[in-house]
């Protein structure tokens, strides 16, 4: 006889009593206390804890669960299975950027690099100047430890650093700049470098395999392949969400669904959130839902050494410089699958073939930048949840980004670099001399110049406390409704310096408290 103990996730299965669309038998109705829509960093978080502290919890999903063993090395592949749009999405504007968003439990902690860094006290001081905010690093310390220790955040062992890794420290501290190893959320890494695809080691504690299972353990009930299309509200009362039972790659609808909660939150992303609000028409008022959304632009040069670095060997992303971090620049290692960092391979024919025979010299070194004066908007597409954005990098930006790509050269000669391959339009394909290499900084650069993508991303529901300059208040709830929150990085003020995740997680931590206390 089974036990309620074979309900419950494992080591060994963590996706255990996770529900998807072959469990279902028709339509779905269901009811319960709290609703979580998006089982990302944020979702995942509020869910967990709120199941913890007794709370009836529904976590709702419309990726599937993905184990280790579905996971795909060749990257189209594993685009089309883990990414919205096959991983296609961008912005339209005065630059094309990328921007790349998961579908799958766990949302984009699945594809990313586990980079997990606290933004420094000051950035908070730039959220008050934005909108009012009284939030501080000191209040966020405490989320920020649990969060930490619940998913086993350490500094990049020496060991998983792989040559790619460690080129990039040399040449930093050749240079005199600070230079560390990341903390990631991983345990027992490998460096098999393939985050982006799926960690198939099972070392990444994404939150399907961390926050998830613990919620599951506390009684939450999860279910994927569920679609939201709609938040239901009463007066200023949300009362529940619509949608559809969604097969996962195919796409295909399978039958309808309604859960009635006393308490929503939305943490379907920075993307989807928006859109949800605006297809449901609610929370308008204050007219900056699907406004302001920022983005972390970011730039690569490859690094081409004289003798072979196997740069697919080492963590993802082991070293970054934080240097620069209040003037707006972070510089990092950075690796993605051989064919997507071929695409940023100059030339055509023989030239194409030569650079790409030098593979296994190179290492790809990158700059993000702040942008703190560029922004967009999301709107809902008719008759589609995926969104249309529209970004503009302002030339100020552009500007800084262009210092940052001429500290990012002067990384790559000291790392040791016989050439590099700067991948701006406008500039030569390759470099071969340091000196040649100030035209990175003399050239007159344009936002359309750059092939920036942009995977951090924020904002488009921001916090304030003012009704007139945010979304929500600073507990995450929105201001026109009663028992609506949000949990994604979409609530951010403004930028958050470093990568986005540990802070959208810190945030849903303080939110599912604050609702613990109010419910
Ligand atoms: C390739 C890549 C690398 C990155 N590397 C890092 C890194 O190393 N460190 C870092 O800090 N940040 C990194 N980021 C950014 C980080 O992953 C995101 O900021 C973070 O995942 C945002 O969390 P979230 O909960 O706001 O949203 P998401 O992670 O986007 O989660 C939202 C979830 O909601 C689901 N959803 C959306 N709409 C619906 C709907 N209508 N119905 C049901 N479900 C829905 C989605 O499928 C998704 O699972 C990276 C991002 C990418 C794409
Ligand atoms: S580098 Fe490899 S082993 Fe380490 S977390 Fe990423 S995918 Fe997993």
């Amino acid at each position: 006889m089974k036990t309620i103990l074979d309900m419950l996730p494992t080591a060994s299965d963590p996706h255990h009593g996770v529900k998807e669309w072959k469990d279902y038998t028709g339509d779905l109705r269901e009811r319960c206390e709290v609703l979580v829509v998006g089982s990302g960093p944020g979702g995942a978080v509020v869910a967990k804890e709120l199941a913890e502290k007794g709370h009836d919890v529904i976590l709702l999903e419309e990726g599937a669960p993905m184990g280790r063993h579905d996971f795909r090395q060749e990257s189209g592949e594993a685009m089309q299975r883990l990414l919205r749009e096959g991983g296609s999405r961008a912005s339209r504007g005065n630059i094309v950027t990328p921007t790349m968003q998961a579908v799958v439990l766990g949302g984009g902690s699945v594809v990313n690099s586990a980079i997990c860094a606290r933004p420094p006290a000051w950035i908070f001081d730039k959220w008050t100047e934005r909108t009012g905010t009284s939030l501080t690093r000191e209040d966020l310390d405490p989320h920020f430890d649990r969060v930490e220790a619940q998913l086993g955040v350490a500094p990049t062992p020496e060991e998983v650093q792989g040559e790619r890794n460690l080129r990039f420290k040399r040449g930093c501290e050749a240079l005199g700049m600070s230079v560390e190893p990341i903390w990631r959320n991983v345990q027992g890494c490998k460096g098999s470098g393939e985050c982006f695809t799926g960690c198939r080691n099972g070392a990444k504690k994404s939150v399907d395999v961390s926050y998830v299972p613990a919620a599951i353990r506390a009684g939450a009930r999860v279910f994927t392949s569920v679609r939201v299309e709609e938040v239901v509200a009463d007066g200023r009362r949300a009362t529940g969400v619509r949608g559809r039972i969604v097969e996962p790659f195919t796409r295909k609808v399978h039958g309808h669904v309604r859960f009635d909660a006393d308490l929503v939150v939305l943490a379907a992303g920075c993307m989807a959130t928006p859109v949800l609000l605006q297809k449901s028409d609610l929370c308008g008022a204050c007219g900056w839902v699907g406004r302001d959304l920022r983005f972390h632009p970011g730039l690569a040069i490859m690094a081409m050494f004289p003798d072979p670095i196997d740069p697919w060997k080492g963590a993802t992303q082991g070293y970054h410089s934080l240097q620069y971090l209040e003037e707006g620049l972070k510089f990092e290692v950075l690796w993605s699958p051989p064919s997507v960092l071929a695409t940023r391979m100059p030339g055509v024919g023989l030239a194409y073939q030569q650079h790409l025979l030098r593979y296994d010299h190179l290492a790809p070194f990158d700059v993000i930048c702040a942008a703190d004066r560029s922004s967009g908007t999301v709107r809902a597409r008719p008759g589609s949840l995926d969104p249309d954005i529209e970004y503009h990098f302002d030339q100020a930006d552009v500007d800084l980004m262009q210092k940052g790509l001429g500290i990012l050269s002067d990384i790559c000669w000291a790392a040791g670099a016989e050439a590099i391959l700067p991948g701006i339009h406008g500039l030569p394909e390759i470099i071969s001399r340091k000196e040649d290499a100030e035209v990175i900084r003399t050239h007159r650069l344009k936002a359309s110049d750059t092939i920036a993508a942009a995977n951090h991303a924020f904002c488009s529901t921001r916090m304030s406390p003012s009704a007139r300059l945010g979304v929500v208040d600073e507990s995450g709830r929105c201001h026109d409704l009663d028992n609506l929150y949000i949990a994604d990085t979409g609530i951010f003020a403004a930028s958050s310096g470093v990568n986005p995740m540990l802070l959208c997680m810190a945030l849903a931590d303080r939110i599912a408290e604050t609702i613990d206390g109010r419910l």
